[in-house]
């Protein structure tokens, strides 16, 4: 069973769907070769993608590029479908910081060839998250700092205000498409900055004053 830690609290949730943004921050869809999409880009990753604070990203033996993507993680804590903006904060149980690892040489041979990106996206240890903090314990998720180190090196830095589609409205969207369910994980997109990481790399992912998530890079 893959289940979230949740600060506080004895319960282990099971994780459910994880759902994705891709190019959801302007800087990040420009050095990514592209223009802002007119819609949000949505894929998925599976919960035996899920990795803890401490554990190992693996590398599969199909990919020599993998790179590394901030993201603050909103964690659905009731069922929404259809639901409008105004009520959307309802269903969050809470926030993390996480990564959403990619195989970045097998997205742009998928992109070149029109095919999805589940290998490139959603391989075992693609997505590493924090221990889940309360949405009580996080008065603005609008107003946080993501921030990614590799050996002790800034490699991103940015801001969840300046993501294009907001929390609200990027819960609105998914659940007019996805039931979303308790456990559910929603990644938000990443800031600029995203680069390769080696085996052997250590990985520091934080929101300062909310979250952090260290995880390590080695060869499966
Ligand atoms: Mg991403």
């Amino acid at each position: 069973m893959h289940t979230l830690h949740i600060a506080g609290s004895d319960e282990r949730l099971p994780v459910g769907k994880m759902l994705c943004l891709g190019k959801n921050y302007e800087k990040h869809a420009k050095e990514m070769g592209g223009d802002v999409p007119a819609d949000p880009v949505i894929f998925m990753k599976p919960a035996t993608a899920l990795v803890y604070d401490g554990g190992q990203v693996l590398i599969p033996a199909i990919s020599n590029d993998l790179h590394h993507e901030v993201e603050l993680v909103v964690v659905i804590g009731s069922t929404a479908r259809d639901v409008a903006e105004a009520e959307a904060m309802n269903h969050v149980l809470g926030y993390a910081v996480g990564l959403d690892m990619t195989l970045r040489d097998l997205q742009s041979a998928a992109k070149k060839r029109g095919e999805p990106w589940a290998a490139a996206k959603g391989f075992d240890t693609s997505a590493p998250i924090s221990t889940v903090v309360p949405a009580e314990r996080v008065p603005d998720p609008a107003a946080l700092e993501l921030r990614l180190e590799v050996g002790g090196e800034v490699r991103q830095h940015g801001f969840t205000r300046d993501m294009i589609l907001g929390i609200p409205a990027t819960i609105a969207y998914l659940s007019r498409i996805f039931t979303l369910e308790r456990g559910d994980c929603i990644f938000t997109g990443t800031p600029e900055g995203v680069g390769p990481v080696h085996p052997g790399d250590a990985l520091h992912a934080t929101i300062p004053g909310m979250a952090e998530l260290r995880v390590s890079v080695a060869r499966r």
